[in-house]
């Protein structure tokens, strides 16, 4: 997992992980072992999980350490407490880095997550939509100023603005105006889905949604979707109706880093405000980050103490690092070799029979129609877990099982791309999951119908798949030269 151009210290970061062990071990041994027992289980299963990664030791390490102590509410150079000094050139750091990794006019790299980083964007856009006109009309110069009256208006107006998202079960994510996430009761809801004959987002449709509906903000990503969106006709469609673009780049931030993803397909040039994830295909420490042009940069940076709760210095160091390995030359090897995979992994399943939703893939997810061998999502899903094979149930468009039970699974290559797996092993991961899913049955319920739960997995499989996933892992060490001892 080294680059090219970085010096080895394989062997410096394993006894920096081993004295962190002993030294945590010596006030909770039950932690330590915990720790060492998370590095052994990633090392022995075959992750196919699209939303994981495998964070490099210089990203790891930069989070275990003082900078954890400080707080620093405020921003860079404007902050609530003393002594930020060198809080600000973690950040300013890690800003940097993403400005010049993202081609962004702004980088705020505050946010803990990416369902924070999506708040941070919601209030930014409705600070400058909503509030910010508010404040002109009454001649206020800041919302303190205001009325009681005035102040009740606002706040009704802030809460009743319109989202328009993709739908779930096309791949949209909650935070894009569903009921169980705040943005679902915050914002008026309509999504758009994709076409019931090819399973492709239909622009057409979106722009018809969008005329009708006139969102205040035109929200575009995935969690779940395994095609390419175009932007830029995106930013066309919410131009023309007056709304935001906002792009949820959460997923694919690692396949922009490492320029797969370019012009029209690039969300940075094409949107005003981007968010994203760190630790998915970007490959960097659990966390989120906003990047938007000039007119939003100021309400963006106002996220801690809007919505935001002290900043994760720690984080935001270990974020600096990750994006400086994102902006080296090996990084788009790596991009282009999640899709390659990826690609390599949705033919496997298709020569063998499978029914992948869109027919195939171009990005790092490819999701598998899983009603073709008579299960449901959740069933696949604890049968190739039982063989040694970690990926996650995922609705599919229209899905007859509901968001619980699912008739899909979600692969993705992010991770086994970081361990060294290339298109030949990918083959081979096809025909373990495949055959697993082949040689499983819906199990009983206690009344003797068959159960949406219960899986019944032939005898043999499940030890044969997790002895063959053992031998191919084996080839492609997780973290070679860190030995816990
Ligand atoms: N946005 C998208 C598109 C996601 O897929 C996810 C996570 O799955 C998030 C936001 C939320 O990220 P986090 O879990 O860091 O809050």
């Amino acid at each position: 997992m080294s680059t090219s151009s970085t010096p080895d210290t394989t062997h410096t970061a394993s006894a920096a992980f081993r004295g962190a062990l002993d030294v945590i071990g010596a006030v909770e041994p039950r932690i330590a072992e915990a720790i060492g027992a998370e590095l052994r289980d990633q090392r022995e299963s075959l992750k196919l999980i699209a939303s994981e990664n495998y964070a490099s030791p210089a990203t790891l390490l930069a989070m275990g350490n003082w900078l954890s102590d400080k707080y620093a509410e405020g921003t860079i150079g404007h902050r609530f407490y003393a002594g930020c000094q060198n809080v600000d050139t973690v950040e300013s750091i890690a800003a940097e880095h993403a400005r010049e990794l993202f081609g962004a006019r702004h980088a705020y790299a505050q946010p803990h997550s990416g369902i924070d980083a999506n708040l941070v964007a919601f209030w930014s856009v409705l600070a400058q939509r909503v509030e910010s006109p508010a404040l002109e009309r009454a001649g206020a110069r800041q919302a303190n100023d205001l009325t009681e009256a005035d102040w009740e208006e606002l706040r009704h107006d802030l809460g009743n603005q319109r989202m328009l998202g993709m739908s779930l079960d096309a791949g949209g994510h909650l935070t894009h105006g569903f009921r169980p996430n705040i943005s679902g009761k915050m914002f008026h809801q309509r999504s758009y889905g994709t076409d019931p004959a090819t399973g492709l987002l239909d622009y057409d449709a979106v722009r018809a949604a969008a005329r009708e509906f006139r969102p205040l903000i035109l929200i575009a990503g995935y969690s779940a979707y395994p095609r390419l969106i175009n932007f830029r006709v995106m930013r066309e469609i919410a131009d023309e109706v007056g709304a935001t673009l906002m792009v949820d780049m959460a997923h694919f931030a690692g396949l922009v880093a490492g320029k797969v993803l370019t012009g029209d397909f690039d969300p940075v040039p094409n949107a005003q405000i981007v968010t994203t994830t760190t630790h998915k295909s970007l490959r960097g420490p659990r966390g989120g980050m906003v990047l938007c042009d000039d007119s939003l940069a100021q309400q963006v940076d106002r996220g801690c103490p809007m919505v935001l709760g002290g900043p994760l210095p720690h984080v935001m160091a270990a974020k600096a690092v990750a994006l400086a390995e994102a902006r080296q030359p090996a990084f788009r090897d790596y991009a282009q070799h999640v899709v390659d995979n990826s690609r390599a992994l949705a033919e496997g399943l298709l020569t063998r029979g499978a029914r992948l939703v869109t027919g195939g893939t171009d990005n790092h997810i490819v999701l598998l129609d899983v009603s073709g061998y008579g299960l449901t999502g959740r069933q696949a899903e604890a049968a190739l877990l039982e063989s040694g094979i970690v990926t996650n149930r995922n609705s599919i468009p229209r899905d007859p099982n509901g968001a619980w039970y699912t008739s899909g699974i979600r692969l993705g290559t992010p991770a086994l791309t970081t361990r060294g797996l290339g298109t030949a092993d990918m083959d081979e991961v096809a025909a373990l999951i495949d055959g697993v899913l082949s040689q499983t049955t819906p199990g009983t319920t206690k009344s003797g119908k068959p159960s949406k739960a219960s899986h019944v997995l032939a005898d043999g499989v499940a030890k044969r798949t997790a002895e063959r996933a053992g031998e191919l892992l084996a080839q492609h060490p997780l973290y070679p030269g860190i030995d816990l001892g």
